[in-house]
Order: structure tokens, then sequence, then C-alpha cells
């Protein structure tokens, strides 16, 4: 990418739950690079004014501001319909930041979103101009770079992929979406570490068990899946269950988007390495064939750096980004 030197400065915030990472980012390259906790006081207003504040002291005048939140956004002007990380609901922050930072051009965007594109831009993805993103946290999210751009849809969903429906039964386990059957129902952290505590509960003796200490309440996905590569037939079977759920969820985004790369990442994907590879394997049995010819699945190269680049690159590209 010879043209991103050529970029403006812009500077990229990363806001999540418990973290405000912001960043003067040139290109692939930060210059500086900020993080402080977000702390009690939480509300949109605050929130935009230590924005502002970072970007008035680091960033030169007129510099674009792009911002990721860990929110699920309406609409392209920063209205963030829900965060259940900062306790927001219906709050208009793209206004709040564009009041306190005049004459900017700001993006707020999904952080999900931003990271997907920073990856795209300067991490795993780089030199690719298709890129698809599977995240697989305490959640599963997802992002979508097609022809060198950001997918984002009608009202700003696009590529939520942790709500792909993986299993259609009755009895599916239900996500916080309200729905059932979605992949991050199976594999996101939050939903395995309960999955494992009622299983254990009710009587299933694993070797995962022993791993942690004896504690059954103390196992986490890194302890099952050495378990699971040992060979503990629970630990094994719940692997066997899980990873083909993860698996065809990549797949099908494959086939419907025909990537180059797929990046992975996220602390389970970073912890269970079976799982991953087993969701691999999967992965490229059911994706549509000529989808598989040259696709390459990586993974995350930029760690907590590309929520920041990513969300700086939109900015400096001027994707869905407004000036009050
Ligand atoms: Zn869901």
């Amino acid at each position: 990418m010879g043209g991103a030197h050529r970029l403006p400065v812009a500077v990229g915030v990363d806001l999540g739950g418990t973290h405000l990472r912001a960043a003067v980012v040139q290109g692939d390259r930060i210059r500086l690079r900020h993080r402080e906790p977000v702390g009690n006081d939480r509300d949109p207003r605050s929130i935009a004014a230590r924005i502002a504040a970072f970007v008035s002291r680091h960033a030169p005048p007129g510099a674009p501001v792009g911002v990721g939140v860990a929110a699920m956004l309406r609409g392209f002007d920063g209205f963030v319909a829900h965060s259940p990380h900062l306790g927001w609901r219906d709050e208009p922050f793209g206004a709040a930041l564009r009041r306190q930072l005049p004459g900017r051009p700001i993006g707020v965007y999904n952080d999900v979103n931003a990271v997907t594109f920073g990856e795209y831009a300067a991490g795993a993805g780089r030199g690719s101009r298709d890129v698809v993103a599977v995240f697989v946290g305490t959640g599963v999210g997802g992002g979508a770079v097609l022809s060198g751009r950001l997918l984002t849809g009608f009202s700003n969903t696009c590529a939520e992929l942790g709500h792909l429906k993986v299993v259609l039964t009755d009895d599916a386990r239900l996500c916080n979406c309200g729905l059932r059957g979605c992949v991050e129902a199976y594999c996101g952290g939050s939903y395995l570490l309960a999955r494992f505590r009622e299983e254990l509960a009710a009587g299933a003796r694993s070797a995962a068990v022993d791993l942690a200490g004896g504690d059954p309440e103390a196992v986490t996905a890194a302890h099952v899946d050495a378990a699971a590569r040992a060979g503990d037939p629970w630990a094994a079977g719940l692997w066997r269950e899980i990873a083909p759920l993860l698996g065809v969820a990549i797949a099908n985004t494959c086939t419907a988007f025909n990537p180059e790369v797929v990046v992975l990442g996220g602390g389970v994907i970073d912890r269970a390495p079976t799982l991953t590879q087993w969701a691999i394997d999967a992965c490229m049995r059911w994706v549509n064939p000529p989808a598989r010819v040259g696709l390459r699945i990586e993974r995350a190269a930029l760690g907590d750096d590309a929520g920041v680049i990513g969300s700086a690159r939109l900015a400096a590209e001027g994707v869905h980004c407004a000036a009050a």
C-alpha cells in the first residue's frame, strides 16, 4: 500500500467497556499512543470531552477523527442504539463529538468494523482487497472489507457474524440478541464458560478440572482445549460439537463474500488452538469449492492497535465522516 503514507494524519479511538485507547496515526504508523480506563465517568458527553481533549492536545488542526465504539449503531452519524459495555442506549454520541470538535471530519464506527479495517489496512489482511474478520472473544463479532471498502449495509449492522444461526432446533441455545441458535451462543467465551459450569455441575468428569487445579468453577476454554487435545472424552466431545458450528459460520461467510483472507482473532481463538484448528478444518470442508481456491486463514496481527489504526484509517479515507 504505497498510498498509505500519503494519507493525512488522523486520530483513531477505540472505546470499549474498560479502556479508552487513542492514537495519532499516519497510514499504518502509530505516532503517539494513549490509553486510559473508561472508569465510572462514562456518560457520552464526558467521553466526548475526554476524546476532544486528546485530539486538541495531540492532533494537527483539522485532522479527522475516527472512533470505534463497542456498540450497536443505528445509521451513519454516530447514533448509539445500544452498548451493554458502556451502559448506553439511544445516545447521539456522534453529535456530542462533533459539538466538542467543530470543523473536524468525525466518523463513528462499530468497534469490530474498525478492528477489521485495521487488520485489512495494516495487519493480517494487508495487501489484499477482500478481507473478512471473525473475532471470538466473550462474544463473536465480524467485519467485511470487499474491493477495499468496509461493508456497512443499509442500517450499519452488516457482518454481525456472531448472530449467524447454526442450530435450528427449538432447544437451541439462547443468545443475548433474543434469538436462539446463534454461533455466539455456542462459541462466545461467556457462553462457553456458562456451558462448562453447567455440564461440570451436572456431573461431567473431565481432565480439564484437574488442569484448573481441581476447581470446576475455574475451568477456562484454555483448560478444555488442552484436555480435548489430550483426548479427554468430555472436552473432545464438546469441541467436536462446537468447532463445526464455528466452522460452518465461517464457511458460509466465505461462500457469501468470497474473501481472499479470513482474519481470526479474539481471546477464545488465542487460547483454544485445538478448537480453532477443528473449526478451520470444518470451514474448509463446507465452503463453496470455488471460494476455497486461494482462500487464506490468518491470525489477527495487530492486537490492541487494530482498533485505533482502523478507525483512524476509516476517518482518513472519509468513510461515513461528517463535521459540525
Ligand atoms: Zn444472537
